[in-house]
């Protein structure tokens, strides 16, 4: 699982995560929801050592990361922008990271192989992302993040690109995987209707900090407080 205690983040003298607590299960869902510029982002990229902390721990499982670089971390994460390699075809923005880390052809091949065909993707190796379409794009962003099999994915609205028909079915893509392999994952959406179906956990962060984590019931039945309430919640 993961573990955040106490973190800050600041910018400056802009307190942007301040004094975020959250324990995460092996295997849990959470969905991080909250109004744009309350932090998601930032916390994501902080569990992903892409930004430092400012104080607090981070442990993914039973490591304290703080000091781990972000290719160490055993995190993949999918970005709403993709972040594919232009220049390179779909089947070495795959490999990429694995033959960094020094993962032997074969099993390159065979999970790349594996993946692609799980995300429908496989006829599409050859091609360069400028020559796909979004939709196919993100499953390649997905592929990539998948065949680094780690222990814990980030998502950053990863389907906030796509159009209806695409979004809903990526998102039962994801709940799929999911099932199948049981990461540890944290996922960031807008969308009410993803963040319900997928989430086994709900996080409602707002300015910094989260003012409630539950099931999508709790959530939408017992928000804690008004702002929980219009943002998530039932109507009163
Ligand atoms: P959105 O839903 O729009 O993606 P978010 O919840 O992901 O928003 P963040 O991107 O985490 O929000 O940003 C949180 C706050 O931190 C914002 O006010 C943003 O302007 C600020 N911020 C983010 N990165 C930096 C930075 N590198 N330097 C200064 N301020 C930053
Ligand atoms: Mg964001």
């Amino acid at each position: 699982g993961v573990s955040l205690r106490k973190i800050w983040k600041r910018f400056g003298t802009t307190e942007v995560i301040r004094g975020v607590d959250l324990d995460i299960e092996d295997g849990e869902f959470v969905v991080l929801v909250g109004p744009s510029g309350c932090g998601k982002s930032t916390l994501l990229n902080l569990v992903a050592g892409l930004e430092g902390l400012s104080s607090g721990d981070i442990f993914i499982g039973a490591e304290r990361v703080n000091d781990v670089p972000p290719r160490d971390r055993n995190i993949a994460m999918v970005f709403q922008s993709y972040a594919l390699y232009p220049t390179k075809s779909v089947h070495r923005n795959m490999t990429f990271g694995l033959e960094t880390r020094r993962v032997p052809h074969e099993e390159q091949e065979r999970v790349v192989k594996e993946f692609a065909e799980l995300l429908h993707i496989d006829h599409l190796l050859e091609r360069k992302p400028g020559q796909l379409s979004g939709g196919q794009r993100q499953r390649v962003a997905m592929g990539r993040a998948l065949v680094r099999q780690p222990e814990v994915f980030l998502f950053d609205e990863p389907l906030s690109n796509l159009d209806a028909k695409l979004r809903i079915e990526m998102r039962t893509e994801i709940r799929r995987l999911h099932k199948q392999f049981g990461k540890t994952t944290i996922y960031v959406t807008h969308d009410q209707i993803e963040a319900m179906t997928l989430a086994s956990r709900i996080a409602v962060m707002d300015n910094g900090t989260i003012r409630q984590v539950g099931t999508p019931d709790e959530i939408y039945e017992a928000p804690v407080d008004l702002f929980v309430a219009s943002f998530m919640g039932s109507p009163p």
